[in-house]
């Protein structure tokens, strides 16, 4: 039997519309939610990535700022400018497209970008945060894994999650916040011996290494739920995942395609982070007008 599609693109789809409620209701309040993406250099995929991101925004109705700058650019430079978005009260998220150039210290970027402007959930104070299980922003990708995971009325609870991967980006907030939902939770990673002894056994898997088609049926507990998070360009320009989806869909229960699984629900998370910034940056000013 065919596993059930988990469709991200249609999932994005239907946030969008309250989305656009939520951005009217703070715009009318003097607080239109507003994103700045920061994008160094010209890899073809950031590119591709901030296109449409800032498309997303605007279709929600939110203010967006495309900050671009070339590859070579003093380090120094993105960080002042990072640090003016800071100050800018137009501005509620700030997004600095990964990778960097090698002449930057990533970190450092990350560091600068104001803990609560922070919407990509990368800030040492949102990591914390989220390690002690009390999240305030949610990396997007992970985040929009549980929503999808949650409007099919999957439940962690009690299941066993296999997780390949163990990035800052993906791995590490994906485990917390399925360990946060009562799953019991194993890592796997690069020096990970036998990674298929984990993966038959999970009742949720998640795969995001970065290895094309890597994931095979034989990988695969039967029923299992398989959320694809790999982006891949294939030799011929298509794109694929990290699981071989002809194989795994015959085995799986539930599975995300690759595109329209996970990849616009990262989108569609940022969004969230972004609106919710904004609500805090307009409870703050109600607060500091009453006080
Ligand atoms: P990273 O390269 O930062 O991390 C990859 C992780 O996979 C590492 O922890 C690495 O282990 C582990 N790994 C590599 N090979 C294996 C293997 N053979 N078995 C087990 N683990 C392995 O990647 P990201 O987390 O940033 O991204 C992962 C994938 O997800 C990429 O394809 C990326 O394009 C995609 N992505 C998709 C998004 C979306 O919106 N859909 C958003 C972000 C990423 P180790 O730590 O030991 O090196």
């Amino acid at each position: 039997m065919s596993a059930v599609i988990l469709d991200g693109k249609a999932v994005a789809l239907g946030l969008r519309a309250q989305f656009r409620v939520q951005t009217t209701a703070l715009a009318a309040r003097g607080h239109r939610p507003g994103l700045a993406v920061v994008l160094v250099g010209e890899n073809p995929a950031s590119q591709v990535y901030v296109r449409n991101k800032v498309a997303a925004c605007e279709a929600a109705g939110m203010f967006s700022e495309n900050i671009t700058f070339a590859a070579d650019v003093d380090p120094a430079r993105v960080v002042e400018r990072i640090q003016s978005l800071n100050r800018d009260p137009r501005i509620h998220g700030i997004l600095v497209q990964l990778p960097l150039p090698s002449h930057f210290n990533e970190a450092a970027v990350l560091a600068a970008v104001a803990a609560e402007k922070d919407v990509d959930g990368f800030h040492t104070e949102n990591v914390g945060a989220l390690a002690l299980g009390n999240p305030r922003f949610v990396p997007c990708t992970p985040k929009g894994v549980m929503v999808l995971l949650q409007t099919a009325g999957i439940d962690p609870r009690g299941r066993e999650a296999v997780i390949l991967g163990r990035s800052n980006i993906v791995g590490r907030p994906m485990a917390r916040l399925l360990l946060a939902a009562d799953a019991t939770v194993t890592v796997c990673h690069s020096r990970t011996r036998d990674p298929a002894l984990h993966t038959r056994r999970a009742d949720i898997l998640v795969a995001a290494i970065g290895r094309p088609k890597m994931v095979t049926a034989d990988m695969v507990k039967p029923g299992a739920v398989v959320i694809d998070v790999g982006i891949n360009r294939l030799p011929d320009g298509s794109l694929c995942g990290d699981v071989d989806f002809a194989g795994v869909r015959e085995v799986a229960g539930w599975i995300t395609p690759v595109p329209g699984g996970v990849g616009p629900m990262t989108i569609a998370m940022l969004l969230a982070n972004t609106i919710e910034a904004a609500q805090q940056a307009a409870d703050r000013a109600a607060g500091a007008i009453a006080a």
